[in-house]
């Protein structure tokens, strides 16, 4: 069967214009996708979301057996909201080498190459499946993908090895560090501030727990430096705080956020379970003596996993040897590659593009970058091929 053949170019020009910002739709993005193999003779299976408003695309060309190799990108793009573009971020517009457009770089460029390289895959005798792996709420944190990773192994095959097409200028990511989120919210006893001895005040309470998330910070950057990130240690800082009714009111509640930026290997419940004792030890026990309705309460609300891939793992000499380097870099932003990796699918990031172009005003890619991607994808092709 031949379908449709357009360049990369071409394709990203169609992708931008699909406006995935994560709180809307990716339906017709995803459905463009499906038409489009459909038209190479390929079939896509869609994971889509509770409400069926988004989904996810698994497709595979080539043999239908265990193992093969998955390209995995997001759909979506962050917002605009807020920023001064010089062009439509929703129109592909080109200035030299340089294509702007909301999520040229991260990561509709990469996209872009992996289904212009369709026709190319298809012409191919393959012997190890090649799967187009497409996900959603990426930039929310990493939210869309995972109940199609509960798929692998299931209704779908788990690949033996994922290339998350994330930008790292072609280079091979073989480690980043993971943000941990987390929620916590305070109930104190309002009264009149006059009285503030018959009152709980929940933003003092927050207050301690937020002293001692500083001593974890910073014994977390005193730990032994681990050179590959920047910085070479885990981070952690209280990201959003709200609280208090009005100025002569002892306030009844307070709510803060806090992130860990975990280094693979770091114990995350450790530091949970640290917080949860610093407040039954040293805030629970004064409330309760005044107000027996006042409370705390501690919620991870977003775990995106640290990665890290055995470094002699087969997926990263081939990466290595597909992208023409010779050394694997770590990063501090996250991707969907720990997520594979904990699901058995070891995984590295190589995509088109600059992070620092990433989730800017005016984003673009550089023409060249795509060009270095699809000669990847087509050093991939003849792999499959042996
Ligand atoms: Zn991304």
């Amino acid at each position: 069967m031949k379908g449709p053949t357009y360049s990369t170019v071409e394709l990203l020009a169609r992708l931008v214009a699909f406006d995935t910002t994560s709180h809307k739709t990716n339906l017709p993005l995803v459905l463009f996708v499906e038409d489009y193999l459909a038209q190479h003779g390929i079939a896509s299976d869609l994971v889509p979301n509770e409400d069926g408003t988004k989904a996810s695309l698994f497709a595979t060309i080539g043999p239908k057996k265990a193992g093969g190799i998955a390209l995995s990108g997001h759909t979506d793009v962050v917002p605009v909201a807020g920023q001064q573009w010089d062009t439509d971020p929703f129109r592909l517009t080109r200035k030299g080498d340089r294509l702007h457009g909301r999520g040229t770089s991260d990561m509709k460029g990469y996209l872009a190459c992996v289904l212009a390289s369709v026709p190319q895959f298809r012409r191919r005798a393959l012997k190890t499946p090649i799967h187009i792996v497409f996900s959603y709420d990426e930039e929310i944190g990493c939210v869309g993908v995972r109940p199609m990773i509960a798929e692998l192994g299931r209704r779908l095959p788990r690949p033996r090895m994922v290339l998350v097409g994330e930008p790292t200028c072609m280079t091979v990511v073989d480690a980043h560090k993971g943000p941990v989120r987390w929620q916590v919210e305070v109930t104190g006893r309002a009264v009149h501030s006059s009285m503030a001895q018959l009152g709980v005040n929940a933003i003092a309470y927050a207050g301690r727990l937020i002293g001692e998330l500083a001593r974890i910070e910073t014994e977390l950057a005193a730990r032994e430096p681990d050179n590959r990130f920047t910085p070479p240690y885990p981070t952690l800082q209280v990201t959003l705080i709200e609280g208090g009714t009005a100025s002569n009111i002892v306030p009844v509640a307070c709510r803060f956020g806090f992130e860990v930026r975990a280094l693979p290997g770091l114990q995350i419940e450790a530091i949970e379970a640290r917080l949860r004792a610093f407040a039954d030890e040293h805030c629970l026990p004064e409330m309760h003596r005044i107000a027996p309705e006042t409370g705390i309460t501690i919620r991870q609300t977003n775990a995106v996993p640290p990665f890290a891939v055995d470094p002699a793992a087969e997926v990263v000499a081939l990466a290595l040897r597909l992208a023409g380097c010779n050394e694997t870099h770590a990063v501090s932003y996250a991707t969907e590659a720990g997520l594979f990796q904990d699901a058995g699918a070891p995984s590295v990031v190589c995509g088109p593009g600059d992070i620092a172009q990433a989730h800017t005003a005016n984003e673009w890619i550089a023409a060249s970058e795509l060009d270095k991607c699809m000669a990847f994808m087509e050093r991939l092709g003849e792999w499959a091929e042996t």
